[in-house]
């Protein structure tokens, strides 16, 4: 299956109480299609960037068969740049800079080679652009997934929910799920988001793991216990990536794949906060992949014997 990419392409700077960088690559479709890649998965971006985005990063992009096709370009822009610093959990952190430059003006437009996809996933953008991107394939995708965040259920509610109305598969953190839903219990919290629309929800805990939700069914699954974690940043994207990218791989969608892609997506997540940005992403290979994917594999099977 083809996987479709809509999300930021863009520079960070990144401050952890390990250092700090100057503007590196980063954005959410970044993440998400460098691991998609790894998994062999061919996927295509839909994003935008100014005249100041360097041409190796495009070569990466294209070095590692993502289509670019739908990132524009606008020679007098500046590249959307974010700068966060995270305290010392590493578990929260404080957005020190948005420049939205490009990002302000994004009207998504598909290109002809990418509408086939049958599988979308929206990265974390204003829910009013995902919503325009649905209604810009000439056909519905057969899973839609949603990444999306706190600030959007604080400043575009009423669009949002119209975006979740149509979504199959929603990821957001712990916290997030209980302000959209009202809800403490996570359990409760999934329950009312399943009555917004998706059938499938999934919450992330952060180096607690993450939770599957369908049908009265749940699934649950340990971060991987590492002992440095260096930088967060693109964790929650690189998941999603490899979340979407091993359905698009299997070329299913049902809850069975979704509990493997649930782990696979917590193993590629692994790897990304182990150094600044992409950095380490950018370096893992096939190989890395199925020996960490062991190593989970380890971390979670066991037998009881009761008697
Ligand atoms: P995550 O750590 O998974 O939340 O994602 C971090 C990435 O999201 C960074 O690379 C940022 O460039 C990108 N990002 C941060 N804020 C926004 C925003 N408002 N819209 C789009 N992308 C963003």
């Amino acid at each position: 299956m083809k996987l479709l990419v809509v999300g930021s392409v863009a520079f960070d700077a990144i401050e952890t109480p390990f250092g700090k960088t100057d503007k590196i690559l980063g954005g959410a479709a970044t993440y998400i299609s460098i691991t998609s890649s790894i998994l062999g998965v061919k996927s295509g971006i839909v994003s935008i960037v100014g005249g100041d985005f360097p041409q190796e990063h495009l070569d990466m992009f294209t070095d590692r068969d993502v289509n670019i096709e739908g990132i524009e370009i606008v020679k007098e822009g500046k590249t959307f740049f974010w700068s966060g610093k995270y305290h010392n959990d590493l578990n929260t952190r404080d957005t020190l800079v948005t420049e939205v430059n490009v990002l302000e003006h994004f009207e998504p437009k598909i290109p002809d080679s990418m509408q086939d996809s049958e599988i979308l996933l929206l990265g974390n953008l204003h829910p009013g652009v995902q919503l325009s991107v649905l209604e810009k394939m000439n056909q519905r995708p057969k899973l839609v997934i949603l990444d999306t965040m706190n600030f959007w259920m604080d400043c575009a509610w009423d669009i949002l929910m119209e975006m979740i109305a149509k979504t199959d598969v929603i990821t957001i953190n712990d916290e997030e799920a209980r302000q959209l839903s009202g809800e403490y219990s996570l359990v409760k919290a999934a329950k009312k988001i399943h009555t917004m629309g998706p059938k499938y929800v999934i919450i992330k805990k952060g180096e607690h793991g993450a939770l599957l939700f369908h049908d009265g069914k749940v699934f649950a699954i340990p971060a991987l216990p590492l002992e440095d974690v260096f930088d967060p940043t693109g964790a929650g994207d690189t998941f999603a990536g490899g979340f979407a990218a091993y359905l698009a791989k299997k070329g299913k969608i049902d809850f069975e794949t979704m509990k493997s892609a649930l782990i696979v997506g917590s193993a590629m997540a692994s790897f990304t906060v182990e150094k600044f940005g992409t950095e380490r992403i950018e370096e893992v290979s096939e190989a890395d992949m199925f020996s960490r994917l062991r190593q989970f594999k380890e971390l979670t099977t066991f037998d009881v014997e009761l008697e």
